[in-house]
């Protein structure tokens, strides 16, 4: 890799710092393929990023003989998914059939890319960038992407490349200087997130809590729980329109063992938005340049995939890359067009069953009366969930999802 203060050469730049981005950094540096990670940010210290690592990317994890590391990072395992009804706490989702790990992690997401970051950093053939933020796609005479201009704490530096890759999330930079659309599938919900403090009292487990017009997703987090308050899409000025009181009442309305803490939220200045999209590219990529994760594909909340789906884009694309790129030169659209071929299929599967449930269940929960009411849990529900093949299939649909990556490009 030749650099100087202004510019560098590289065969493989990657814009994002993502779980797709560092990921695939790792796997090209461990295959020996010279790689550069822009990074826009100074660290990767950005709160409620999801943080649900399935039993997918824990293979992947163990294949990278990295299991133990991340064991050693602060983490709860969720072995059933539960939902709280008026009646109590009924399990909906079920991890323990599943082999080699019956469970699922909830790690922050910061600790999970320091510790990618971490390892990559272990091979000669790797750069890490932080606060460079790419601004632009260089193409050569013939319209092929050669490379990105960056922002860095020193001024503009360009990075030359065989092949850019574009991690950077959902508002993607990459794709929109591609001319590149996603096609929207809709999404009817926004998320409101916010923190209060775990008491060693409450419940153990990570739960769905029901509702008409607004229902909750709580994520064990050890000391604290993580809150996700699902909202009808784009209600969010009217919810922050009433006194941020009155927001603390709903909650103790739905979940009553908070009343204790819900002063933890100040204002709503402790409460954050995430706009939910789904949508996908119809073509991931263009001569010179791939498109991987969000920035492929932006996912629905529901079933904390993102980060899963992410890390096996990467793993599918380290995969082919890592053989391709073992001759000098630019990997050709068809090596590209395998990539896409390759993860379309499960991605697609994935959208379509979040596109479903938030049609049928999520927008009709949504589109009634906000009551803090608790839902009771349909006889016909309770009776299939008194069968563990049931409780497993959620399990296993989002925990292993389709199509399952393994790692096989070399550790040079
Ligand atoms: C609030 C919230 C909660 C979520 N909860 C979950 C969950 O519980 N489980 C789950 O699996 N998924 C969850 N997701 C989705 C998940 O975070 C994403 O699907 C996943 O992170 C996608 O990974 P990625 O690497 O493709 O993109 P990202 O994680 O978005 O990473 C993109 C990276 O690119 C960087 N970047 C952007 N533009 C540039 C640029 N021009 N130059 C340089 N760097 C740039 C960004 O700083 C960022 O680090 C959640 C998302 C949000 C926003």
């Amino acid at each position: 890799m030749a650099t100087d203060s202004k510019s560098i050469n590289t065969r493989c730049c990657i814009v994002g710092g993502g779980p797709a981005g560092m990921m695939l950094g790792l796997l090209l540096a461990r295959a020996g393929i010279a790689t550069v990670v822009l990074e826009k940010h100074g660290d990767f210290l950005r709160d409620f990023r999801g943080d649900t690592v399935h039993p997918s990317t824990l293979e992947i994890l163990a294949e990278l003989g990295l299991k133990d590391k991340f064991d050693a990072l602060p983490q709860t395992r969720v072995q059933q998914l539960d939902a709280m009804f008026a009646d109590g706490i009924h399990a909906v989702g079920d991890f323990r059939s599943l082999r080699p790990f019956p469970y699922m992690a909830l790690v922050p997401q910061w600790d999970l890319l320091d510790l990618l970051a971490t390892e990559a950093q272990g091979h000669d053939d790797f750069k890490l960038c932080m606060r460079h933020e790419a601004t632009a796609l260089l193409h050569d005479a013939n319209g092929v992407v050669i490379g990105v201009l960056a922002k860095s704490p020193d001024g503009e530096i360009q990075v030359n490349a065989d092949l850019v890759v574009g991690c950077d999330g959902r508002h993607s930079l990459l794709r929109a200087a591609a001319g590149l659309q996603p096609t929207d599938l809709g999404a009817p919900m926004d998320v409101l997130w916010f923190r209060l403090a775990r008491l060693p009292s409450d419940p153990d487990g990570t739960y769905g809590v029901p509702g008409y017009g607004n229902f909750f997703v709580m994520l064990n987090r050890g000391e604290y729980w993580q809150i996700a308050s699902v909202i009808a899409k784009g209600e969010v000025e009217q919810w922050r329109r009433q006194p941020i009181e009155d927001f603390r009442s709903r909650i103790v309305r739905k979940v009553a063992f908070l009343a204790d803490r819900v002063d933890g939220i100040g204002s709503w200045d402790d409460v954050k938005l995430l706009q939910v999209r789904v949508d996908r590219l119809q073509q991931w990529h263009q001569p010179g340049l791939l498109l991987i994760g969000d920035a492929a594909h932006a996912m629905s909340p529901i079933g904390g995939v993102g980060i899963n789906l992410a890390i096996q884009d990467a793993v599918a694309a380290g995969n082919i890359l890592a053989q391709a790129m073992r001759a000098p030169g630019r990997p050709g659209e068809s090596v590209l067009a395998s990539i896409q071929q390759r993860r379309l299929l499960p991605t697609r599967i994935i959208q379509a069953l979040q596109v479903f449930i938030q049609r049928r269940v999520i927008a009709p929960a949504l589109a009634s009366q906000v009551s803090d009411k608790p839902v009771a849990l349909p006889r016909v529900a309770r009776l299939l969930l008194g069968f563990s093949f049931i409780r497993s299939l959620p399990a296993r649909i989002i925990g292993q999802g389709f199509r399952r990556e393994h790692v096989r490009s070399p550790h040079r």
